[in-house]
């Protein structure tokens, strides 16, 4: 199983958009101590859109809400019928919202929050270019890439406020398969992201079938597939936030 990426997170919007909006809340269940006391039934949900990694649900009760959430590592959405068994167990779920017909439960949640809307840039005004946002700028996202000319490329492609949407598979499938040009690098990443919008399996290397769908990405110690020598799996990223990554030993004699 893969963290969640900004495909995932947008998938996620869309589930929720499609059962939630237009829709009255017949109940709302907030299992974070700072929203134990908020209740939004009656509430109408207006939308649900993804910013990077964020998801924006948009709420109009006595004042225009928006209900901030982020999948973070194990985070994720699920819109079940009502009475229908849960997935996951009920104690990791974070956030319950209930309308007539469906009932959408954010399990591990890493971030809940409700906060008036017209605050939303205060949440996601620090990200830079969305890749599967409306406004997906490539120009904007390799001016941003290039402003820290010394950072290695791959904890960089991480950083949100750079783009937004890359997480750990991504930046480690695009540092195998393009470095050079940032142009395409940033090009590449975009196409990656939303072909994989259009399907519940992520891949990068265009195969769906279990065990072929990446590069390097969670491959240690299995031929790399183009030169054979076995991935590497290394701590990489700025101190204090690094993270696993994957690769090839030949192909990327200088990983990151
Ligand atoms: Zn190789």
């Amino acid at each position: 199983m893969t963290v969640p990426e900004g495909d995932t997170v947008w998938r996620a919007a869309r589930l929720l958009d499609r059962a939630l909006s237009n829709q009255t809340l017949v109940a709302t269940d907030f299992r974070v101590p700072a929203l134990a006391t908020w209740d939004l039934s009656g509430a109408r949900v207006s939308e649900t859109v993804s910013r990077g990694k964020h998801l924006l649900t948009r709420i109009d009760a006595d004042a225009p809400w928006t209900l901030h959430t982020h999948l973070k590592m194990e985070g994720g959405w699920r819109v079940l019928k009502p009475g229908q068994r849960w997935p996951r167990p009920a104690h990791t779920a974070r956030v319950v919202l209930t309308t007539a017909e469906a009932v959408a439960v954010g399990f591990a949640l890493g971030i809940v929050e409700i906060v008036p809307r017209a605050r939303e840039t205060d949440l996601v005004g620090h990200l830079g270019p969305d890749l599967l946002g409306p406004g997906w700028d490539p120009t904007e996202a390799v001016r941003r890439l290039t402003e820290q000319p010394d950072r290695p490329i791959k904890p960089a492609l991480l950083d949100q406020t750079r783009l937004a949407g890359i997480g750990n598979m991504y930046a480690a499938e695009l540092c195998f398969i393009e470095v050079r040009d940032l142009r395409r690098l940033v090009d590449r990443a975009h196409q990656m992201l939303e072909l994989n919008t259009r399907r519940a399996q992520q891949s990068t290397t265009g195969d769906l079938a279990r065990g072929r769908q990446f590069w390097v990405f969670d491959r240690a110690g299995k031929p790399c597939r183009r030169c054979g020598t076995p991935i590497r799996q290394t701590l990489l990223g700025d101190e204090g936030r690094e993270r696993t990554t994957f690769a090839c030993p030949r192909c990327q004699p200088l990983p990151g």
